[in-house]
C-alpha cells in the first residue's frame, strides 16, 4: 500500500494546488490589521496571555490550536457549500432560480459569519481572559 492509502478519509486538505493559504496570501494585510494580539491565544474560549515561541504562533497550547482547528473546520464546513453555490451561480441574471440560489447563498453565508462572530464574542467573555 501507498501512503495516500493511510490518510485519513475525513481530514481537510492542508494542500489545495491552485490558492495558497490565507495567511500568506494576505500577509501583508494581517500584518498591517492583525485578527489577533501576538501573545494572546486565538481560542476564543481561552484568552490568556501567553509566550509565543515562534513568531506565528496564535494558540497559548496544542489544545486551542486543534480547538481552533475544529472552529474553523466546523465554521468552514457549514459556509463551503453556501460559498460554492453563490460563486457557481454570481452572473446568473437575478430573476432566474440560479440568480436566487446565488442570493440565498450569500446570505446564509453572511448569517453564518454573523452567528460566528456572536458564537466568539461569547466564548471570550465566558473564558474570562479577555482580548
Ligand atoms: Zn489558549
Amino acid at each position: 500500500m501507498t501512503a495516500r492509502a493511510y490518510a485519513p478519509a475525513n481530514a481537510v486538505a492542508r494542500h489545495l494546488v491552485t490558492v495558497e493559504d490565507f495567511k500568506t496570501y494576505a500577509a501583508p494585510a494581517l500584518e498591517a490589521a492583525p485578527l489577533w494580539v501576538p501573545g494572546r491565544c486565538f481560542n476564543p474560549a481561552c484568552g490568556c496571555a501567553f509566550t509565543p515561541a515562534r513568531s506565528w504562533q496564535v494558540y497559548c497550547s496544542t489544545s486551542c490550536e486543534r480547538a481552533g482547528t475544529a472552529e474553523f473546520r466546523r465554521w468552514g464546513h457549514r459556509m463551503a457549500l453556501p460559498l460554492l453555490a453563490w460563486r457557481v451561480n454570481k452572473y446568473q441574471p437575478g430573476d432566474t432560480a440560479a440568480g436566487e440560489l446565488a442570493r440565498v447563498a450569500r446570505r446564509h453565508v453572511t448569517e453564518a459569519q454573523s452567528a460566528w462572530l456572536r458564537e466568539r464574542a461569547a466564548a471570550i467573555e465566558a473564558a474570562g481572559c479577555g482580548s
